[in-house]
């Protein structure tokens, strides 16, 4: 007799694309498949996702015992509310009991977490980072921050711990999308970048910016804000190490090394200064997916060793 073997699912929900990943109890990725969002919810997001999983699982012939999915949005700490999504497409009565209805539909527990924490599992587990403590830091659109400790992400009393792009860092004559005035974001962001990309004609592609403007006054700013911030989260939390990525920090010619330099200036001496590790995150299509997938198999199936566990 065929006996099905039980995955987990992770999810990785964006504005722009939906990436799936179906993993084994140990932590062996089986599936990863990238959609585009728009098309797989337009029968809405339950019936969307739900089609989607099913299709896969009945390839695989498998069961899935969990499924974690990613929202860039603020997720409560609950697990299950959606509290914020400026940068999603979706009505408000689409976010309603989501949860409760996917689990209907898959038959299986679903949590949701924040897009970033996602990123930070996946790396997390990637490097063998998960018994220690440790900080990331994705400069992409926005300013993401995420906190691992204890083993998982950390969410704080309300599920939205680490906003470090919207500590009042920033320009106080700008509006941050939060609605807040003077966040960091609105000085160290990719859209930032943007923003002052746009604001005259260029003759190179943005994607140039740190090989032709590296030395401009705000591409200059732009990486002491972000050296300063990671500066005070690493004082603050005295973590063993600092992840390092993001769409803006993938751009050629990223100036990664003078960032370290200029965060260390800031440390405090002789620790945390001594001891901080650097690393750099790993830019794959699937690192949310995958993340998410690793964390369904912290949260679904804690019976078997899965590589959290290991590390
Ligand atoms: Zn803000």
């Amino acid at each position: 007799m065929h006996i099905r073997p039980d995955v987990v699912a992770g999810v990785d929900m964006g504005a722009t694309h939906i990436r799936f990943c179906l993993m084994a109890a140990d932590g062996a990725v089986l599936h990863c498949e990238k959609r585009r969002t728009s098309e797989v919810i337009a029968p809405g997001v339950a019936a969307g996702v739900t089609a989607l999983l099913q299709r896969q699982l009945a390839m695989l012939e498998a069961r899935c015992c969990g499924l974690v999915m990613g929202f860039p949005a603020l997720v409560g700490k609950d697990k299950r509310t959606i509290i914020s999504t400026p940068n999603l497409p979706l009505a408000a009565d689409e976010l309603l009991n989501l949860a409760e209805k996917l689990e209907v539909k898959l038959g299986c527990p679903v949590e949701f977490a924040r897009d970033v924490n996602l990123q930070l599992s996946f790396d997390v587990v990637q490097n063998g980072l998960a018994q220690q403590q440790v900080l990331a830091a994705y400069l992409g659109t926005g300013m993401g921050f995420a906190i691992w400790l204890n083993g998982a992400p950390c969410t704080g009393a309300h599920g939205v711990a680490g906003e470090l792009g919207h500590i009042p860092q920033g320009d106080m004559a700008l509006r941050c999308a939060c609605g807040n005035p003077g966040c960091l974001e609105t000085v160290c962001s990719g859209i930032a970048l943007q923003h002052w990309y746009q604001r005259q004609p260029r003759d190179y592609a943005m994607g140039e910016i740190f090989i032709r403007a590296a030395d401009d006054p705000f591409v200059q700013q732009l990486i002491a804000h972000a050296a300063r911030a990671i500066a005070t989260g690493i004082n603050l939390f005295d973590p063993d190490a600092v992840i390092l990525g993001g769409g803006v920090m993938d751009m050629a010619d990223f100036p990664r090394t003078a960032l370290i330099a200029q965060i260390k200036q800031h440390l405090r001496r002789p620790l945390p200064y001594q001891a901080v590790r650097f690393i750099s995150a790993s830019s794959s299509d699937f690192n949310g997916a995958q993340g998410a997938a690793t964390l369904a198999c912290g949260r679904f199936i804690p019976q078997v060793q899965h590589l959290t566990a290991l590390n």
